[in-house]
């Protein structure tokens, strides 16, 4: 069955409303992205045969929401359980901005792409059972719509951080960017709206020759080849030259600053060696830094450095005159490195037979 918010970008004859009836298609629209209804029970200026044949034939929800964590004015962590039994995670951060009397506050909702993650990067929970599927355009909607009627509102930005390596599923998130950005859908700035990747240069390239001006994270977390190959399997097939090769066509067409993602692991890639070499990449290519302490996973041999130490690493970057901030995850107390939450639900399933 078709998912309804899909054909949100199609003419409206494909979505076999009566042709004598346009205005029912303005109806739908403002069920559907403005007030994030969870079922055709609450359209209520649609005609009850309408609603049945829609429900029919199409899916109004891809993502059902399974457990959330966190408070209204804190961040949330969603497990969202999609059609298939699958289970991914979205997380919604809130962010007060402006000065006294002028304050607003911001939503960032941080979107799964994919049911776990062929990437394998050593310290992330995502990648601990591996690759399972391609999210489709509806499920990546379907986070978007879900965690917006539970906010009340539309989120500010799009991170697309969470499960998954989101250039491993460009045919699917393009259509559904599309979807989100178009102002007689979602309405979403491209500009507000990042896609990290862990170093998938061809695809890098890609995005650099899209017509939108969507924002680049590049998740490098480790400066020098040997580092990077130790805890990142993606680098050996794209090895730090090719991939910052692939940074500079993103940046030469765009013209849009990028951003590196530096996660901090004690005692492997939080040297002041590595905070020099990582500095000549960011100034090469104008890249912002965003530092992040680790989160501790289970079962994972990783640890957080001292406070000393992520204070040192980000002295050495802002000496050399990089632009670069310590990332402090809101979420320690909720299972906030990505992923944790659904091995946690699956490890409660029982084991199939
Ligand atoms: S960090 Fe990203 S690319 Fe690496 S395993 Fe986790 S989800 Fe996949």
């Amino acid at each position: 069955m078709n998912a309804l918010p899909l054909l949100l970008d199609q003419p409206v004859s494909a979505w076999g409303l009566p042709p004598d009836q346009p205005y029912r298609e303005k109806q739908i629209r403002t069920w559907v992205l403005q007030r994030f209804v969870s079922s055709y029970e609450e359209m209520t200026d649609l005609s009850l045969p309408l609603r049945t044949s829609l429900a029919s034939r199409f899916r109004l929800r891809a993502a059902e929401p399974v457990t959330i964590q966190g408070s209204e004015d804190t961040t949330r962590k969603f497990l969202w359980k999609l059609g298939d039994g699958s289970y991914v995670e979205s997380v919604l951060i809130p962010a007060t901005q402006g000065l006294e009397g002028n304050r607003s506050s911001r939503l960032t909702l941080c979107v799964s792409s994919q049911v776990g993650c062929a990437y394998g990067c050593r310290f992330c929970a995502s990648g601990i059972d591996g690759w399972r599927r391609n999210l489709t355009a509806a499920e990546i909607i379907g986070q978007v719509l879900e965690a917006s009627r539970i906010a009340g509102r539309r989120p500010d930005n799009l991170v697309f951080m969470g499960m998954g390596e989101p250039l491993a599923n460009l045919p699917n998130l393009l259509p559904a960017l599309d979807l989100l950005i178009s102002p007689s859908n979602l309405g979403m700035g491209a500009r507000h709206v990042t896609i990290s990747t862990s170093g998938l240069a061809p695809q890098i390239e890609e995005l650099a020759y899209h017509p939108l001006q969507f924002r680049l994270a590049l998740s490098l977390h480790a400066a020098s080849d040997a580092i990077r190959d130790k805890i990142m399997p993606v680098n050996k097939r794209y090895p730090l030259d090719r991939l910052l090769e692939a940074c500079d066509v993103f940046v030469r067409a765009k013209k849009k600053q990028i951003f590196f993602e530096y996660i901090l692991l004690a005692g492997i890639n939080d040297s002041p060696e590595q905070a020099t070499l990582l500095a000549q990449h960011a100034r090469r290519l104008f890249a912002k830094v965003n530092l992040i302490p680790y989160n501790k996973v289970e079962g994972l041999p990783y640890e957080r450095p001292s406070e000393e130490a992520i204070h040192l690493f980000c002295r050495t970057l802002l000496k050399a005159g990089v632009r670069a901030t310590i990332r402090r995850e809101k979420g320690h107390d909720i299972d906030a490195a990505c992923g944790q939450l659904r091995l946690r639900q699956e490890m409660k399933q029982p084991e199939p037979t």
